[in-house]
């Protein structure tokens, strides 16, 4: 749910009255979409994403039993809640609305006073359910993606390399010398810098599909789908130069007299019978080799491995 917006309602019912009377029922707190049948409840629901769906059980088919299953088979629409409103008051009813991932059960006729504050209710659920799992997701120091987003990220971005036969890269990016930058400005210090390189990981000019990650410590990955070898080398001395640019002052590195990042390269056509730990393990290894030859430089040297 975005801060800045309504939550969205989508009220489903074949009788557009029932859906009208609702819909005022709500006030103008929500922002409500309409739908009139199964068809259309899970076409908007895949478009609009919203916050709570009041679903009809009895429709032409799918009827809402059905368009709850598949939500609910849905990773991506799975957890948006589901209000049964239904004419039937039998206990069955209930129970097989609750057994399809509803969550909650309202029979008609609707109380306009009932359906609001269930509804306020699930809503309030819902915003804090979001917040959770978008905390759960963010690195808290830097407030970049942090690992567990990063792993479903490769994940995600692996099979779908798979399925359209296209090569992927990764970079893994590490602070130079960052211990004796802790040593000499203190960890206060070292958290500022982290946070600084971080957010110019983040903002220095990537393709939209391109996602940075706090990979833990004062390392950093970058996953970019659908670029070879020669596109991430670029992004990557981008990347490098970025930080360069920060100029943020290391009188006790060995390599320069400011902060500097390496980074390991690789690029792979995901295929069956590869995993994406062996991209990882590739881009790490070569992140090694950058450091060993010298830091502040990018490795995507295969002839090495
Ligand atoms: P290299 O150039 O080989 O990468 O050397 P390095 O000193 O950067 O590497 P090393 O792995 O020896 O040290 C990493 C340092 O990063 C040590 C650790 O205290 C620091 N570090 C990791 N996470 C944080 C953090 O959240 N805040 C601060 N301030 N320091 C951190
Ligand atoms: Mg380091
Ligand atoms: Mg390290």
């Amino acid at each position: 749910m975005n801060n800045n917006s309504l939550p969205k309602i989508l009220i489903v019912d074949d009788a557009p009255s029932v859906s009208r009377f609702m819909g005022q029922s709500l006030g103008s707190d929500y922002d409500i979409l309409f739908a009139c049948c199964g068809k259309e409840a899970l076409e908007i629901t895949a478009r609009e994403m919203p916050d709570l769906i009041l679903l009809d059980v009895i429709m032409p088919e799918p009827d809402g039993y059905e368009v709850c299953r598949t939500l609910k088979k849905d990773p991506v629409l799975k957890d948006i809640p589901v209000i049964f409103i239904t004419a039937s008051s039998k206990l069955e009813s209930e129970i097989q609305g609750l057994e399809v991932g509803a969550v909650d059960f309202i029979s008609k006729t609707i109380n306009p006073e009932i359906l609001k504050l269930r509804v306020q209710n699930h809503i309030e659920l819902k915003r804090q359910k979001d917040i959770l799992s978008r905390l759960s997701l963010m690195d808290g120091l830097t407030c970049i993606p942090n690992r567990r987003a990063f792993d479903e990220t490769l994940n995600r971005e692996w099979l779908r390399a798979q399925r359209n036969g296209k090569q992927m890269s990764l970079l893994m990016i590490d602070i130079d010398h960052f211990k004796l930058y802790n040593d000499t400005c203190g960890h206060l210090a070292g958290d500022d810098c982290l946070k600084l390189i971080a957010t110019t990981l983040k903002k220095t000019p990537l393709r939209p599909g391109d996602f940075v990650a706090r990979y833990g410590g004062e390392e950093f990955s970058c996953i970019l789908p659908e670029t070879t070898e020669d596109g991430a080398s670029r992004t990557a001395e981008r990347l490098l130069q970025a930080v360069r640019e920060l100029n943020i002052p290391h009188a006790s590195s060995p390599t320069a007299p400011l902060v500097t990042i390496s980074i390991g390269i690789a690029t792979i056509l995901p295929t069956l019978d590869t995993y994406p730990e062996e991209l990882i393990a590739l881009a790490d290894a070569r992140l090694f080799r950058a450091k060993a030859s010298g830091r502040d430089r990018v490795c995507c040297d295969h002839e090495q491995d």
